[in-house]
């Protein structure tokens, strides 16, 4: 293709840059000043999850662009072989290799050019907590091998930087590998072993030092953000997000102020929770690391600060020196949240003019369902705007930001529980939005958010090691009465489609000019291209809200089906150009050039068929369907007494959150129809067994009797129509892992129950 000047100079600027980020860059990154001449041996990287410190996803590539993104192929794939658990990360890619995570903090390194594998990393991490008694229930004789990840074992990515691969594990170590090698350089725990603290998201760079989170906020633990000098792994500062015990010194001036917010004598007891479990991003010339933190734990204001207080900093977007780990300031998004609107969605650096004056702005579109837009050198507040309706909020001071919360949208001063507007699932997660700063454009992967019923778990007793949420969520008591309570008391917010608990709201604003003539999705999930200027939406795409986005100066924006597309759309527009099948459950994408010629990258599906795909112009490699993963066979493995037993126990402990008919409600999966059997098709049941017996039921896994996890199991083949035999399906792990799952692909809707994992 011809470059124009614009794009030749942008070349040159990034060849000085990637220099300058990594001294080991070799041959293929040119010098300073020649880039624009040799156009067959560019190079641009992506070593940093969200691409640069801003955060932005933004690629200033446009060799593929909407003139050509039609003619994009599959270039190859890599098949990850990742054990059980969802793909969510990004990949990066820095001199020529492809690094990426997959579940259990597993780092693969790949070339770039081809995904032929160059080495793997596994932290080996012990795959249960506490391991079981004969009576089912954890053995506190046992030494536990691991801790209790609130929304599985997944992980969100590394980056790259002076040679080195960072990567958090879930067992709470920071690691650094030789970039070359895939060996350990160091690690260190930046948890407590013995503690459920756990790493899912990305460490971040930040001058000379990596900083990393940490999530537990489930499991009210306090929330802090470490930084580690990158060269030696020697700790730099720490930065607690709650208060510890007010007897004690606090550790510094922004403790002692936020322990002002809070009451009682019991939250530094549980811990207090604002675990910044994913976002960060770096202003260099500011100096300031900003994160978001999540939920305070336990959830109910009234368990864990009695009297009230906005609980700082909880739910908040903070930024601190990022030399010192000083506190310089903080914006609370939701002051004494209680319904797990984690403040820790992508945050986005950006220069706006607004209102006539150029801004340095901090950008998130929240759980919570506004789009905030601060200041980032003060982080006054400039503006927020919902992106669908909301009820949990009246409104924003215009000046101060501040939400005005009614009484009416506290559970723990409602008996009978609220209705509220989002879900704690959420109307905006962890999945990557992108900003384009030539059409001004954020893309935001988000959702109506739902509805969901709260209240406060009367029988809550804090017990460490367990999920400490004190609160329930449409529980069963709700469906044995309390609804029909809950309706007179609270009516659900209009709109509220009670058949599917899924709330209609649309976009504020919307239009739809790339939208599929299904309109009924829109109130679901949605891709949705948001002015933080003029905080309207400029276009919304029912459907797209898959994984991630990535914006690129070709006029693209990349976004993913639920059912497991990908799909490009002009960036100002939202016009579908291109869409290719590839699995369910894709990650967020990212785009690299290597040797002139760029590729677009992304991870997707799940345990045991993870695949990276890797697309260029005019590419054609053929996608075969994913191997069989293991040898055994699937002769009938149940009996039809066993699958009976199993109804029973799935009745008593799945239905609330997989629905009657195993289809999945909200977030929690579908146990049948076509995304079920895309995940699962070909893998063992052991695998399903080991996934399901870890992390079910929600709230309390590894509570059951393993054989009454083998007779849900039973019951979840009998629905999908796998036959029945003379032998019930044993609690062994060998006979379990010899039984293949092989399903039909049902015929559920395109995105009915489509799981989206990830912690909340
Ligand atoms: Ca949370």
């Amino acid at each position: 293709m011809r470059l124009g000047s614009r794009s030749s100079k942008w070349y040159f600027i990034v060849a000085v840059a990637v220099s300058m980020v990594s001294t080991s860059v070799g041959q293929k990154v040119l010098r300073a000043g020649t880039a624009a001449k040799k156009e067959s041996t560019k190079n641009v990287e992506w070593v940093n999850t969200g691409l640069d410190a801003g955060e932005t996803r933004y690629s200033s590539l446009d060799q593929i662009n909407t003139s050509n993104v039609s003619r994009l192929g599959l270039a190859w794939y890599y098949d990850t072989h990742s054990a059980l658990g969802a793909l969510e990360a990004t990949p990066v890619v820095s001199n020529g290799i492809m690094y990426g995570t997959l579940s259990w903090s597993m780092v693969f390194a790949v070339d770039a050019q081809t995904g032929k594998e160059l080495w793997r990393f596994d932290p080996k991490l012990g795959r249960q907590n506490f391991p079981l008694g004969p009576d089912g229930t954890p053995d506190p004789t046992k030494p536990r091998t691991g801790p209790s990840p609130c929304c599985g074992a997944v992980n969100r990515g590394v980056v790259v930087y002076n040679g080195k691969i960072y990567v958090g594990t879930l067992d709470g170590r920071l690691i650094a590998l030789d970039a070359k090698t895939g060996k350990i350089d160091w690690q260190v725990h930046t948890t407590d072993p013995d503690s459920d603290y756990t790493i899912t998201g990305a460490p971040r760079i930040a001058g000379d030092k990596v900083i990393i989170g940490n999530g537990g906020g489930e499991y009210a633990l306090r929330g802090y953000v470490t930084a580690y000098d990158a060269e030696t792994g020697r700790q730099a500062w720490r930065f607690y997000t709650v208060p510890g015990d007010p007897s004690k010194p606090f550790e510094n001036k922004a403790m002692a102020m936020a322990a002002k917010t809070w009451t009682g004598n019991v939250w530094y007891k549980m811990g207090g929770g604002a675990n910044a479990w994913d976002a960060f991003a770096y202003d260099p010339d500011l100096d300031l690391v900003y994160f978001g933190t999540g939920n305070g734990g336990p959830y109910p204001q009234i368990v864990r600060s009695p009297e009230g207080g906005d609980n700082l900093f909880i739910c908040s977007i903070l930024a601190v020196r990022a030399s010192t780990g000083e506190y310089v300031w903080h914006y609370q998004v939701v002051p004494s949240d209680e319904w797990d609107y984690d403040s820790v969605q992508s945050l986005i650096l950006a220069n706006l003019n607004i209102d006539g004056k150029a801004r340095k702005v901090i950008m998130q579109a929240s759980k919570d369902g506004y789009f905030y837009v601060l200041d980032r050198t003060n982080g006054k507040f400039i503006s927020a705007v919902p992106i669908v309706k909301v009820t949990w909020t009246t409104g924003l001071d215009p000046k101060t930001g501040r939400p005005n919360i009614p009484a009416s949208s506290f559970y723990d001063r409602n008996s009978a529980g609220v209705w509220l507007t989002p879900s704690g699932g959420g109307v905006h997660n962890w999945h990557p939005m992108s900003f384009n700063p030539n059409t001004g454009l954020a893309y935001v992967p988000a959702g109506s958010g739902g509805s969901e019923w709260f209240a406060v778990d009367p029988s809550f007793k804090f017990k460490e090691g367990n999920f400490n949420w004190a609160q329930l969520r449409n529980p069963p008591t709700m469906i044995n009465g309390i609804r029909a309570m809950a309706k007179q008391n609270t009516p659900p917010p209009p709109g509220m489609n009670e058949a599917d608990g899924e709330a209609v709201a649309r976009p504020a604003g919307a239009t739809s000019p790339g939208a599929a003539a299904n309109t009924s999705a829109l109130g679901r999930s949605f891709l949705v291209a948001w002015d933080p200027v003029t905080q309207k939406a400029a276009w919304s795409v029912p459907g797209l809200n898959g994984g991630g986005t990535v914006t690129t100066a070709g006029n693209l924006v990349f976004a993913e089906s639920n059912d497991g597309h990908l799909v490009a759309l002009s960036a100002d527009k939202g016009s579908k150009l291109w869409e290719f099948k590839l699995i369910p459950g894709l990650a967020s994408p990212m785009t690299y050039m290597i040797d002139g010629k760029q590729y677009v990258s992304i991870l997707g599906g799940g345990t045991g068929n993870g695949r990276l795909f890797t697309f260029a112009l005019d590419a054609n490699t053929p996608l075969p369907a994913p191997a069989a993963s293991a040898h055994g066979s699937s002769a009938p493995a149940y009996t039809e007494e066993q699958a009976t037993r199993g109804k029973a126990a799935y009745a008593q402990s799945c239905t609330v959150c997989h629905g009657d008919t195993l289809a999945g409600i909200g977030e929690n999966p579908a146990l049948t129809g076509s995304t079920f059997s895309a995940t699962w098709n070909g893998h063992s049941a052991g695998d399903l067994f080991e996934l399901i017996r870890t992390t079910m039921p929600k709230g309390s896994p590894n509570t059951l009797k393993p054989d009454v996890y083998t007779d849900i199991l039973a019951y979840i083949m009998q629905v999908n129509k796998m036959p029945a035999g003379q032998d019930e399906l044993k609690n062994d792990p060998a006979a379990l892992d010899r039984v293949i799952i092989s399903v039909g692909n049902g015929d559920l809707p395109r995105d009915a129950g489509q799981a989206r994992p990830g912690p909340r």
